[in-house]
């Protein structure tokens, strides 16, 4: 180490005064999300959050299109959410979960539990969606390892998924949209299904050929001793590509895994909390899986927690196997100002109109999106419950995209090949139409 690292860097201008301040360092010292330190991607910097909207540094307003990915279901700063975490921080914003317990916790697990199939009986508190996948599929392993079943070291996953960014989880998303092709080597290999082929509202073929089963079915024939687990985003497919496919595909699914000894993994951080309109998507297929994973949307977007829960058989088994005990702990597990915002959110859903708006949401932008299918390179438009997606035939040009937020009032952040929006469900008519005009705008600018 050069003596340099020590000198204190009096070169940076503190305190900042002008909003060009902070965004220069920002520029210079932040890493973004999937951005590059030396050619950064442009930002908004952003004051204040408020209902649907994103208040800018220079008092302007945008819309929050994406729900600040897919979470603020009620909208920001949701005076019930912002009021059960004031109320809890007073009292007690942290203690380890280590052999202490609190009511928070309590009381979320017995709301998130009411509202699941009873095989579901189990509650593990992490502290982000990608933690918990790997604490799923360290489940699943557990399990298999508790059962005798030790060679199965290995997951199946359908392409096009989409499970989070940490080791395990980047194995199981989609091989060519995720990050395979970069890590390559350093990634455990998994088993790729083909993508569910039979869209959600089309016909169900019985083929195995023209429904994705018959791939599955040869898979686990050949392969489904070495496999521990199947995971999936039950219905939506999100981060890998927004499609949304036949639930039936999930009922033989499930079968299939069921007699080959492999367990079913849900992964709903992104459809659960009715953003499908439902509840859960997995309510569309009605399959209850072994494990279900929980998060995004799970504090209404205030803070960040997710879930991971298990089957009482599931449980059942990781406890009687050596070493008897889930092998698994993070020092955050079950934050209580998290658990009052999930408290507070879940609250929210059971007490409000909820389903009536995703549904408003889901009729408006099936309206207000047609058109977009006579634009020039549009593939596909597609609607279910709170969300809406036009395909293009292109890679998005995302900073052009970004660029026209303030042009249309409406913050999206498009990749792929998509344009899409997943709005609060709070939000009025007035402001879904601007959502819809500026997908419709960014479909025919980027
Ligand atoms: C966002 C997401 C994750 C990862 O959650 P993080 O909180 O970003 O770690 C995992 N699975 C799905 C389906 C997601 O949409």
């Amino acid at each position: 180490m050069t003596e340099e690292t020590f000198v204190p860097k009096s070169n940076i201008n503190f305190p900042f005064k002008t909003a060009s301040d902070w965004m220069d360092f920002d520029r210079r010292h932040l890493w973004h999300p999937y951005s590059s330190a030396l050619h950064p991607d442009p930002r908004y910097l952003v004051r204040e959050a408020d209902g649907i909207w994103l208040v800018l540094e220079d008092g302007s307003r945008i819309i929050d299109g994406m729900s600040s990915w897919w979470c603020a279901i009620h909208g920001h700063r949701h005076p019930a959410i912002v009021g059960a975490m004031q109320a809890q921080l007073e009292r007690m914003p942290h203690v380890m979960f280590g052999g202490l317990t609190h009511e928070p916790a309590i009381s979320l697990a017995q709301r998130l539990l009411s509202r699941l199939p009873s095989s579901l009986g189990h509650v593990f508190y992490c502290d982000s969606g990608s933690v918990a996948v790997e604490v799923a599929m360290k489940m699943a392993v557990q399990y298999q390892i508790a059962s005798g079943e030790n060679q199965r070291a290995h997951f199946a996953a359908i392409r096009r998924g989409y499970h989070g960014d940490t080791w395990k989880a980047m194995s199981v998303c989609d091989p060519d949209t995720g990050m395979h092709g970069f890590f390559g080597a350093a990634l455990t290999p998994q088993f790729f299904l083909p993508a569910p082929p039979i869209a959600f509202g089309s016909a169900w073929s019985d083929d195995p050929k023209e429904n994705g089963l018959g791939a599955l079915e040869d898979l686990l024939r050949m392969h489904g001793k070495k496999i521990a687990a199947l995971i999936l985003e039950p219905v939506v497919q999100g981060a890998g590509g927004m499609r949304f496919y036949h639930p039936k595909f999930l009922q033989m699914a499930h079968a299939l895994c069921k007699s080959h000894g492999v367990l079913l993994i849900f992964d709903e951080i992104a459809t659960g909390f009715g953003r499908t309109g439902k509840w859960f998507a997995m309510e569309h297929c009605q399959v209850t899986p072994d494990i279900l994973c929980l998060g995004k949307a799970l504090t209404g977007g205030h803070i960040s927690m997710a879930v991971t829960i298990a089957s009482k058989a599931v449980a059942a088994g990781i406890s009687a196997g050596e070493p008897g005990v889930f092998m698994h702990g993070p020092t955050f597990m079950a934050n209580p100002l998290a658990c009052s915002a999930a408290i507070a959110s879940l609250d929210l859903l059971a007490t409000g109109d909820w389903q009536a708006q995703v549904e408003a949401i889901e009729a408006q932008l099936t309206v207000e999106l047609e058109s977009a299918r006579r634009l020039p390179g549009v593939e596909d438009v597609r609607v279910l419950g709170a969300i809406g997606v036009i395909e293009l035939d292109r890679q998005v040009d995302m900073e052009k995209a970004h660029r026209l937020a303030r042009k249309t009032g409406v913050y999206l952040r498009p990749f792929g090949r998509t344009v899409y929006a997943m709005p609060p469900f709070i939000i009025d008519p007035d402001a879904l139409s601007q959502v819809s005009a500026a997908m419709l705008q960014l479909a025919k600018r980027v």
